[in-house]
């Protein structure tokens, strides 16, 4: 089969596709021949998304991964609108809320694991239950932690938690979902220039592209790339498995 149409027919969900890692994971994936659902609480950020799409049968979707409600109706909307649950789902959507151990107050704490932590729990269970429930013979679901979830970071006590956690839970939701068929892996990427890190002092990123063993930092697409092999049959005997995509950091 042509590499770049390995998901012909299939409907992608991918959140945080409204910039950075995300709308590169829906551009890579409509490159393959799958419908994307793009969502995003960044209505305008999806919309561009949106129209950076090659043609396709697309749809941007405003949605707050860290509310229930919010997610339930995502997934509603997605089966009124294709008429088929999502067999293909990447959360991206993150935030960071950087600080300190010592003077990290919880309110940053609890809203960086209720989007990192939560969201990604509350839209695996959503897109796994439409999955059972409608008796599809099977589903890829790929989930963005971080590498910093294994080895920590100054100032990111809450995120690599957060991180930790989806990996955790990844791996979990790989044992329970086997036997329907739906693989779930994790993704671990390193250091990506994205909105995210456009935020990080461009010394401390230099400082970083240096220790890469390949000497430079990330790009989306390098992240997208290995999403769109996750997404695939050609990865069909990988569940519960975590993929750093780094660079060599950390190794
Ligand atoms: P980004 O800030 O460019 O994109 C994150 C997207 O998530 C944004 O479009 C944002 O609007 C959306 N979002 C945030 N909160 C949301 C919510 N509650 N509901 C729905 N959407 C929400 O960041 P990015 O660098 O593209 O990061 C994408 C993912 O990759 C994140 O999970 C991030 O933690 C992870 N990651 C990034 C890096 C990096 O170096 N950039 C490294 C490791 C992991």
């Amino acid at each position: 089969m042509a590499a770049h149409l390995r998901l012909r027919g299939a409907l992608a969900l991918v959140t945080g596709g409204g910039g950075g890692i995300g709308r590169a994971v829906c551009r890579r994936l409509a490159r393959e021949g799958a419908s994307v659902a793009i969502a995003d609480r960044d209505e305008a950020g999806a919309a561009e998304t949106l129209r950076s799409l090659p043609p396709g049968d697309h749809e941007a979707v405003r949605v707050d991964v860290g509310r229930a409600e919010s997610v339930a109706e995502l997934v509603d909307r997605l089966q009124a609108r294709f008429s088929r649950p999502a067999t293909v789902c990447v959360s991206c959507a993150g935030i960071t809320m950087d600080e300190f151990l010592l003077k990290q107050s919880e309110a940053a704490f609890d809203a960086v694991l209720r989007v990192n932590l939560k969201g990604t729990f509350l839209v695996t269970q959503a897109v796994a239950r439409a999955l059972v429930e409608s008796g599809a013979s099977g589903g890829s679901i790929i989930n963005v932690g971080s590498v910093v979830g294994k080895v920590g970071n100054l100032g990111q006590v809450n995120y690599a938690a957060s991180k930790a956690g989806v990996e955790a839970l990844s791996k979990t939701a790989a044992k329970e979902l086997a036997r329907y068929g739906i693989r779930c892996n994790t993704v671990l990427p390193g250091f990506i220039r994205s909105p995210m890190t456009d935020k990080v002092p461009a010394k401390v990123l230099d400082k970083f592209a240096a220790m890469v063993p390949l000497g430079r930092l990330g790009e989306p697409e390098d992240v997208a790339d290995v999403c769109a092999f996750l997404a695939s049959e050609e990865s069909r005997y990988i569940t519960g498995a975590s993929l750093e995509v780094t660079g060599g950091l950390f190794i």
